[in-house]
């Protein structure tokens, strides 16, 4: 062990020898992994190592894609093989549902470019004679699934990385960390001390423990899970390959040919958390006592699928231990507040997603930006709240237990709630909303105004919710509606160098005084970071508007960038709160509350003020994401019911009532405004949304100047645009797109659907979707595939509500 490395990766499993080698492809080669024992030591050695690309986020999926190509190098790279089994898998539909949401997944698939097939119960009998096909609907192939062995391919990564410089150190446990002024690393372990720039906690079964040494709760906890190995199963002797892997998703099994036996594991409904704070530093290469009473109903129905298996004994079980967090996906990137701490961690797919990390984290590290939208597995994706004990357990018990269960795009889990609720809360409630949950911030999807015994059902179509959203939107068209803004981020910034910095920080120009502007956030690179809203309060002071849930992410974002004085940062989410108030009478409800003239001439569409309202100050802006005239009101949260009660007194009789997000979707796409998430993202660029409008070009310098302008010159190929979407001349319409639908033209992919909704006071079903740009020159028909089934849709040249906008400047 030498005294200093560029980077110190703390971990041998799939995870940090993948890190390592990516550090040393992309050039640093003056980095070490430091191991606790034998490489594999932790969860790695006993993986099923099976892997797929398949995955419900687009992003992850391609990484996926990149883990599974990336096998062929390595071995080729390291001579080392990596045991390369690639059998193709197949996904099982036992009900009508399922065989419905498999059809939705294939076109999905389709959009990022993965091509899966629909196969009959016949074929999968074919593919897999162990299956025994009694109710099967039919099932989704896809070619590029298989297994690998486990140990040979974190070796290949190790071998790789050594060959091109890197350094492992093995049978020395990293004891502790300690950051220097500079922000580096003394790295102490059983061997002597080293110092490193950067440290990567890969620590996998520790990773929670290493965390600690540097004072980071991470929300990650391991829990067990089984796997059977049968003796050898006659079906099988004279089969000439290996059988297609399969997943039974009603069954919460997967099947995988080993020589001429199977591995059988168990998703079951009733699993185990195991040592939560993290394995025993002294924990070796051991297997945990099977628990077969408690995974019985699973494994009974697994024999049922696979009959076959009953007739061979078991060679082997296996209980072992890897960690999941509270939405399954890993934890990578560098740790908010944490200089040159970064994790590499809490990965339950490490076959899968192993590689994909490791080239997510080198390029991060080393060029300064993940290279793609990675936000899924970013480890600012959750605040503090995540690692909270009983929060942990609760969410990561209902993932695992929901692995292969259907989730419908209208269904709330109940796991790690209520959170965080707003001080309207239970205003809300009583007014019949039922909430959905945003950062763990409880927030209304809907209102059922007096029906306290609706039930909504679970479904992928239009739900039984549909007329009460109609409601909504219809009140917000001729009344007003008011939104609960607590599942919006505020943000203040003043002080002396606040101008400059918010300059350099933003792309667009930013307001005067009293005046409000719609500000794109760009990347080093020139894609979008944020849809900030940006009101100028004094000359020195000024508030940011964001997405709730970003807080951590754009917090570490400003962070980053901020200069030492001259400018003060205050995050105030959760002590102001408000209401986002609009319809053609807002105005009408909103003035009798203050003294200032709320009249068009006096305070005019994007102006903004500090006033006093009732008896708090507030901050008054007048914006909306409806189309109509609209106002952000804010106040300190505990003064939020009295604007509620204040608002509603006035404005009741007058028709306003409360909305939820399903009415606000269905209003903004009538608008075909985009929001953060869905049409705005990380791997999009001003140019193809159309928030280059809001780009001042030749204001000088700013964040992402150079990459704007490279596209302005080179625009990508697609664009957002609006769909129309018809009922396919046979059905009735009962469903709307939900994002990630394929877009054709003469039965050609063309683009993808990023959401959609039914737009209530237009009457037509709606989505936005990125289309080829030459496709949206010619503007012929096209057809989105929505919930498996193909139907009519036109792109539209102009929003379909008040495309000039006269209503929200009226
Ligand atoms: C039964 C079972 C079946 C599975 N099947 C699959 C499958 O089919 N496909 C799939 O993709 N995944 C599967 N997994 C999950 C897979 O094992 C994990 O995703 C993967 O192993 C995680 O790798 P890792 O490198 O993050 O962590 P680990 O493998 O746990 O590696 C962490 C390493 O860090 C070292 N370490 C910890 N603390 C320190 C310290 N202080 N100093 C130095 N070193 C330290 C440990 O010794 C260990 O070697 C399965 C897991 C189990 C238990």
């Amino acid at each position: 062990m030498k005294s200093h490395y560029r980077v110190v990766v703390i971990g041998g499993g799939i995870v940090g020898s993948s890190v390592l080698y990516h550090l040393a492809r992309h050039g640093w080669s003056d980095v070490a992994l430091i191991e606790r024992a034998e490489l594999t030591a932790g969860s790695t050695w006993h993986a099923a190592a099976g892997f797929h690309a398949l995955n419900d986020d687009p992003n992850i999926a391609a990484l996926q894609g990149y883990t599974i190509r990336l096998y062929e190098d390595i071995e080729r790279e390291s001579g080392q093989s990596v045991g390369m089994h690639m059998t193709g898998g197949i996904s099982l539909a036992a009900s009508e549902e399922r065989w419905q949401m498999l059809k939705a997944e294939r076109a999905m698939y389709e959009t990022m470019a993965m091509q899966t097939t629909l196969v009959t119960p016949e074929e999968i009998c074919e593919m897999c004679p162990l299956v025994d096909p009694r109710g099967l609907k039919g099932g989704l192939f896809d070619a590029h699934e298989g297994y690998v062995d486990a140990h040979g391919t974190t070796h290949a990564f190790a071998i790789a990385a050594r060959k091109r410089g890197a350094e492992i150190i093995l049978r020395n446990r990293v004891l502790d960390l300690q950051q220097r002024a500079d922000g580096s690393w003394d790295v102490i372990t059983e061997k002597g001390k080293t110092h490193a720039l950067h440290v990567v906690n890969a620590a996998g079964l520790w990773a929670r423990r290493v965390g600690r040494m540097a004072g980071v709760e991470l929300p990650v906890v391991p829990m067990s899970h089984h796997y059977l190995v049968t003796d050898d199963v006659p079906l099988l002797a004279s089969m000439d390959r290996e059988f297609v892997s399969v997943t039974d998703l009603e069954g919460f099994t997967y099947l995988q040919p080993l020589g001429k036996g199977a591995l059988l594991g168990v998703y079951e409904r009733n699993p185990q958390h195991w040592s939560p704070e993290g394995a025993a530093w002294d924990y070796g290469m051991d297997l945990l006592p099977p628990d077969v009473e408690r995974i019985l109903p699973e494994l009974e129905i697994g024999y049922a699928r696979f009959p076959a298996l009953a007739e061979v004994g078991i060679k082997r079980w296996v209980n072992g231990a890897f960690t999941f967090t509270p939405d399954g996906n890993p934890l990578v990137g560098p740790v908010p507040g944490k200089r040159n701490y970064w994790v590499a961690c809490g990965c339950m797919g490490g076959f899968s997603q192993g590689g994909a990390i490791g080239l997510t984290l080198a390029q991060w590290m080393i060029d300064g930006d993940p290279g793609h939208d990675i936000f899924g597995m970013d480890v600012a994706r959750y605040g503090a709240f995540a690692a909270q004990e009983t929060y942990l357990r609760d969410m990561t018990r209902q993932f695992y237990a929901r692995r292969f269960v259907i989730s419908y795009p209208n269904e709330e889990l109940p796991a790690g709630r209520p959170l965080k609720i707003s001080a309207v809360h239970d205003r809300l409630a009583a007014d019949g909303a039922r909430f959905g949950v945003s950062w763990g911030m409880e927030t209304p999807q809907y209102f059922a105004p007096q029906r306290d015994d609706f039930v909504e059902k679970l479904t992928m179509r239009r739900s039984n919710a549909h007329d009460f959203v109609g409601d909504e939107v219809r009140a917000t068209r001729t009344a007003a509606g008011m939104f609960d803004a607590s599942t919006y981020a505020r943000y203040e910034v003043s002080g002396p160098g606040v101008e400059a910095w918010l300059d350099r920080l933003l792309s667009s120009r930013l307001p005067t005084q009293g005046r409000v502007r719609l500000a794109p956030m760009l990347g080093h690179g020139g894609k979008l970071m944020g849809d900030l809203t940006v009101s100028r309060l004094a000359a020195d002071r000024f508030w940011l508007i964001g997405s709730y849930y970003l807080q951590e992410w754009h917090g570490r974002w400003f962070h980053d960038l901020l200069p030492n004085n001259g400018v003060t940062l205050k995050n105030l989410s959760d002590s102001w709160s408000g209401f986002a108030l609009s319809g053609p009478l807002s105005r009408e409800i909103l003035q009798p509350l203050l003294e200032r003239d709320l009249s068009n001439t006096a305070f005019p569409f994007l102006s903004c003020a500090e006033i006093d309202l009732g008896f708090s100050k507030a901050v008054l802006a007048r914006l909306s994401l409806t189309g109509e005239l609209g106002y952000e009101i804010y106040v300190p949260a505990p003064s939020q019911p009295a604007l509620c009660d204040a608002l509603m007194r006035h404005g009741r009789d007058l028709g306003l009532r409360h909305i939820g997000n399903r009415a606000l979707d269905s209003l903004r796409l009538e608008k075909s405004f985009g929001i953060w998430s869905t049409e705005f993202t990380q791997s999009i660029t001003p140019g193809m949304c159309g928030l280059d409008r809001h780009v001042a070009f030749d204001k000088g310098d700013f964040i992402g100047r150079e990459g704007a302008l490279r596209e302005r010159d080179t625009p990508a190929s697609r664009v957002l645009v609006t769909l129309a979407i018809g009922a396919s001349p046979d059905k009735a319409q009962t469903a709307d797109a939900s994002g990630f639908e394929p877009v054709k033209c003469h039965g050609r992919l063309v683009g993808y659907t990023t959401s959609g909704a039914f737009g209530h006071w237009v009457g037509q079903s709606l989505a936005l979707a990125y289309v080829d740009r030459s496709v949206v020159r010619e503007n012929p028909p096209v057809t989105v595939d929505v919930v498996g089934e193909s139907h009519p849709a036109q792109i539209l040249a102009e929003p379909v509500w008040d495309p000039r906008g006269a209503r929200m400047r009226a």
